[in-house]
């Protein structure tokens, strides 16, 4: 999490470098009338944000000032929130958050994508480059993003606008942007969870076993399960069977594709559990299975879902939930189980991302439906709370 300021002056010189056109220079762009201000949700202790004001800051001609519109909370903002396990307060925090550009710096031009750029597009950021050749854009090959630092999860400085939680966030040269002008704030709210489910789909694809009529478990049907569903969906998979132990997530699975759904409290035992999945896909075992509980009992279970020669992708434990116990003879080895994790996400599946949204809304898929709460700045401490008791699916914060 800690930036290294060798480290920015050295991207900033290549950004520089990369981007030096034949034109020359000029005052940087900006659009309205902005304020002398910004007002910054700061985390400054545990389970306190105070909503402080700071000077407009410069514009340098790499950066960009973005007025912001809303951003989700995610379950690290509510840790932090809690607990500071990073050490990071007094914080700015927010990752989700979306915007449209009121200034820009005379050196951009483009996205990360390589979209043009220009005052008064919407854009999102994803992560901010340090000097790791391994994190790219476009090669799958390479690791993901974690590691790398991110708006909303950054130490506070001078500058002070480093999150989403805010009127105004400057997004420095080096950063990762994208123009994302062509979805509605909801879906450009929601961009970063189902990143995170882009990326686990294609984690599962590198088993193989993950085809068009094939029968797909989603265990877990908080936000990360939903939009699980709602990716498979999206790409053709139809037989489709979701488990939680709540009759209104389950309900909610439906509307988003699952097929059909199986209440975990509706059995006692697993072998019974495991048969009222295979009765849920008429009498067949999963082909594949997506776990998207942090509960180690889940992941225990999951396997006795599985057909022999089956898939599995965990990516329920996002961060440490502790130990889980397994039978490596009967779960994993002689049913040959492929098993793959999957954690964040990369950039090119940020960029896929987009092309999903549009598609889930294409098939009638209500992805907005996952925000249930909407805030307004002044109310985060609110918002975080209702987050903290598990209330709803997404909570968000929007700017009026
Ligand atoms: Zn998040």
């Amino acid at each position: 999490m800690d930036i290294n300021s060798r480290n920015i002056e050295e991207i900033v010189r290549q950004v520089l470098e990369g981007m030096k056109t034949p034109t020359g220079g000029s005052a940087p762009k900006a659009s309205g009338n902005i304020p002398s201000t910004a007002k910054v949700a700061m985390l400054t202790s545990l389970e306190k944000f105070e909503i402080k004001e700071y000077p407009m800051p410069a514009v340098g001609d790499d950066d960009i000032l973005v007025k912001v519109e809303g951003c989700g909370v995610c379950g690290t903002d509510a840790h932090e929130f809690k607990r500071d396990p990073f050490g990071l307060i007094p914080v700015a925090l927010g990752h989700e958050g979306t915007g449209e550009i009121v200034k820009m710096g005379k050196n951009v031009k483009k996205d990360s994508a390589g979209k043009p750029l220009a005052v008064g597009d919407k854009v999102v950021t994803c992560m901010i480059f340090k000097d790791n050749p391994d994190i790219t854009m476009y090669d799958l090959n390479k690791q993901n993003v974690g590691g790398a630092d991110v708006y909303g999860l950054l130490p506070d400085d001078d500058v002070h606008l480093n999150g989403w939680f805010s009127d105004y966030i400057l997004v420095r040269g080096g950063s990762t942007v994208f123009n994302v002008s062509d979805l509605d704030l909801d879906s450009r709210i929601l961009i970063e969870p189902c990143a995170v489910l882009i990326h686990a789909v294609e984690r599962a694809k590198t088993t193989g076993i993950l085809r068009f009529n094939s029968r797909v478990v989603v265990q877990g049907c908080g936000p990360i399960g939903l939009i699980c569903i709602a990716v498979l969906r999206t790409m053709g998979i139809e037989n489709i069977v979701a488990v939680d132990g709540e009759a209104k997530r389950l309900a909610f699975a439906r509307e988003m594709g699952a097929t059909a759904t199986v209440n975990f409290k509706d059995f006692k035992g697993i072998e019974a559990l495991a048969g009222g999945v295979q009765a849920a896909f008429g009498g067949y075992l999963a082909d594949f299975a997506f776990q998207c509980t942090g509960s180690p009992v889940a992941h225990s279970n999951i396997y006795k879902f599985i057909r022999n020669g089956g898939g599995l992708c965990e990516l329920g434990f996002f961060i440490n939930g502790g130990d889980a116990t397994i039978n490596p003879h009967f779960d994993i080895c002689s049913k040959e189980i492929t098993t793959v994790g999957s954690w964040v996400y990369t950039l090119r599946d940020y960029a896929t991302t987009f092309d999903f949204l549009k598609r889930a809304k294409g098939i009638g898929l209500p992805i907005e439906k996952l925000i249930t709460h909407k805030y307004p700045l002044e109310q985060i401490n609110e918002a975080l709370a209702t987050n903290l008791k598990m209330e709803g699916l997404k909570i968000a914060i929007v700017n009026r």
